[in-house]
């Protein structure tokens, strides 16, 4: 476990001191969880958000390019036969922050473990519910949920979402009391937050009792309030994995796309820095467009480009870590 004094050291790291460090983290990750990279298959549900983060182009104010959609359940499973065909077990189900998507989940969950045998992961990313919401989707077969704390900052946290960090974690805890394996995130390099703050991620990401945590460099994106910001650092973004790796070995890390994103070969970096997880789009070329993470021109990540950069990091694709199968047979990508 890193030190403060440590990390505040490591995250402005760079040259020799840097790759040292990602050394190290490629290290605990291997020693941890084998040089195998988790491949997930996403599935975007809906750009609608009841939200209004200001750097999100999905955010409720922005009505000037969002062509709104919602997937319904038979699409849903459509695609996720896909992502079986692919060899892929985790399938992630992902959407702005609206309670209007569970009546289409309640259909296609069921159906999905049926596609599958039951040897799937379904990991959902659709921000707070209700307890009773999410007691729903576990009993309806959903394993883990990702509900990222963003920022620990909670007043920085209120500034750019209009939410409480307070509501945020009730959340999380709701969904650790139910049994789910919880992922957090954090972005780095926002306008306002400082390098403490970000130690303070780090660390809130190791204390909250979640298997997951994902860190990605701050985008301005068009029709957004924070359009004209700085974009975030990916150095930093890289050492935040690096000192999250060498700090707590278990987590799952992606290496995730805002990092290709903000400079060429940035998902390669990510491995290099120590991350194990890469999830490969698989919305409808229609929805991709419709779905403004990053705006417009997001980068869209295919299986292709997943198998090159685990390949080109000598790391082998592995499907589920959270299905009891795949403790002793790896579970191949294939
Ligand atoms: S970041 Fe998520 S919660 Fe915030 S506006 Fe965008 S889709 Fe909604």
């Amino acid at each position: 476990m890193l030190t403060r004094a440590e990390m505040r050291r490591l995250l402005v790291a760079r040259g020799t001191e840097q790759e040292e460090l990602f050394a190290a983290s490629r290290t605990a990750r291997d020693a941890h969880w084998g040089r195998k990279v988790v491949t997930r298959g996403v599935i975007e549900l809906t750009n609608v958000c009841r939200v209004n983060c200001d750097y999100c182009p999905m955010r409720r104010d922005n009505v000037r390019e969002n062509d709104t959609y919602f997937l319904t359940g038979d699409q849903i499973v459509d695609i996720a036969e896909l992502i079986r065909d692919s060899g892929i077990d985790v399938i992630l189900l992902q959407g702005g922050e609206t309670p209007s998507v569970v009546p289409a989940l309640e259909d296609a969950i069921p159906r999905i473990r049926q596609l599958f045998g039951g040897h799937v992961e379904i990991l959902l990313n659709l921000g707070n519910l209700k307890r009773a919401q999410y007691a729903r989707l576990r009993e309806l077969g959903a394993t883990s949920y990702i509900l990222k704390h963003e920022t620990s900052d909670p007043e920085l946290h209120f500034s750019i979402r209009h939410e409480s960090l307070e509501t945020r974690l009730r959340c999380m805890n709701d969904l650790l009391e139910l049994g789910f394996k919880v992922g957090t995130g954090l972005i780095s390099s926002l306008p306002g937050q400082s390098l403490d703050s970000v130690i303070d991620d780090i660390q809130l990401a190791g204390e909250l009792g979640v298997s997951m945590c994902s860190v990605s460099p701050f985008i301005p994106a068009p029709n957004t309030p924070m359009s004209l910001s700085p974009i975030g650092d990916n150095e930093l973004a890289l050492n935040v994995i690096a000192c999250l790796r060498v700090s707590y070995p278990h987590l799952l890390i992606p290496s995730v796309s805002a990092l290709e994103r903000a400079g060429d070969g940035g998902q390669s970096r990510g491995l290099e820095a120590g991350a194990n997880v890469m999830t490969v789009n698989f919305s409808r070329a229609v929805d991709q467009k419709r779905y403004l993470i990053y705006g417009k021109d997001r980068f869209v990540v295919t299986l292709d480009h997943v198998r090159g950069i685990a390949g080109k990091s000598g790391l082998e694709l592995r499907g589920s870590v959270f299905l009891e199968e795949n403790v002793t047979t790896g579970g191949h990508v294939r």
